[in-house]
């Protein structure tokens, strides 16, 4: 469900799924038939119940009424402090705003999916998800829902698993998560992000008296000046370290986002700017620390808004694939 489809009118929309999975199929997994490294999530099956486990009741009510409308215009932004629509136009949607709620739990089902397939085979990585931004009882930079939160709870809840990490590189703090997770010690907390910019630059309460939730601190926040880029494949791996110390999870979820890209077009990303190199070796960074500790690793898209934004993911995926998929 594609938010041109909502009217919903977002500069920078590029199919980096699409263009990721084209270029794994004709590239370097070529030779491996497609059932053997591609699953489609169900999209569906993820319920109030489980929404419960991370959001607040009146939340879920608020999203499982007429007035997800107004949560889904406050979360996606589409209105400005005039009162007017920003960047939406309602005679361009083919589906209800309401359908966003649709689109989410879609969004957290392939995450959770994503996660069980991790258990299974060590690996897996979902070309979508990554709602890091949304907390208990709002959604927040186009996040309804935090599908990482949502997914983990689900997977404990059902004994799955115990102990759980969120390593998070998207350009963005991610706030919602540290927020949901703050004081829980089974979901444990690494995000490395721009050390300025939204969300963190904002006042800890806006003029309505509401809490910015990049305030609250993960268990391991390690914010990236303009500048520091050389620094940043050290600094990662010293948080790593840090968070080894809480002890070894079950399963680890990665929000990989490419927004730290040097050439990501969204303003919000712009003071951080690390090359292509840089963002192969960050992954490939996380991905050998995990799998030399025999941590079965979910990992999830997250931003990333740029022509060549997909780059980044295939050569990543396209590293680590046919390796694995040679060993089976
Ligand atoms: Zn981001």
């Amino acid at each position: 469900m594609p938010l041109i489809d909502f009217g919903i009118l977002i500069p920078i929309q590029y199919d980096k799924q699409e263009r990721v999975f084209q270029a794994l199929k004709e590239g370097t997994l070529a030779r491996f038939p497609e059932s053997q490294w591609h699953r489609v999530p169900s999209c569906t099956g993820i319920k109030r119940e489980d929404l419960l486990r991370v959001h607040t009741p009146s939340y879920v009510d608020r999203l499982f009424s007429p007035a997800v409308e107004k949560e889904a215009l406050r979360t996606f932004e589409l209105v400005d402090s005039n009162g007017t629509f920003h960047r939406y136009d309602p005679s361009q949607a083919k589906r209800p705003l309401s359908d966003l709620l649709t689109r989410a739990l879609a969004i957290v089902q392939g995450t959770y999916e994503t996660c069980l397939t991790a258990l299974e085979k060590g690996f897996a990585y979902f070309l979508g998800g990554g709602m890091h931004h949304a907390v208990p009882d709002y959604g927040s930079g186009f996040c309804l829902v935090n599908d990482l939160v949502i997914a983990l709870r689900k997977i404990q809840d059902e004994g799955k698993i115990q102990q759980a990490w969120i390593i998070d590189v998207d350009a963005h703090k991610g706030d919602g998560t540290a927020v949901i997770t703050y004081g829980d010690p089974t979901i444990r907390t690494l995000s490395i992000h721009m050390a300025h910019g939204w969300p963190l630059d904002a006042p800890e309460y806006d003029v309505q008296g509401r809490y910015n939730p990049s305030y609250t601190p993960s268990d391991i926040d390690i914010g990236i000046d303009s500048g520091e880029e050389p620094l940043y494949t050290t600094k990662l791996k010293e948080g790593l370290y840090r968070l080894e110390q809480f002890g070894l999870p079950d399963l680890a979820l990665v929000v990989d986002g490419s927004d730290p890209f040097e050439k990501d077009e969204l303003e919000s990303t712009r003071l951080l700017a690390l090359s292509e190199e840089t963002l192969l070796e960050r992954d490939l960074l996380i991905y050998r620390f995990l799998t030399e500790r025999n941590i079965p690793s979910a990992w999830v898209m997250a931003g990333g808004y740029g022509k060549e934004s997909w780059k980044i993911y295939v050569n990543f995926l396209g590293t680590v694939l046919p390796e694995r998929l040679s060993h089976n």
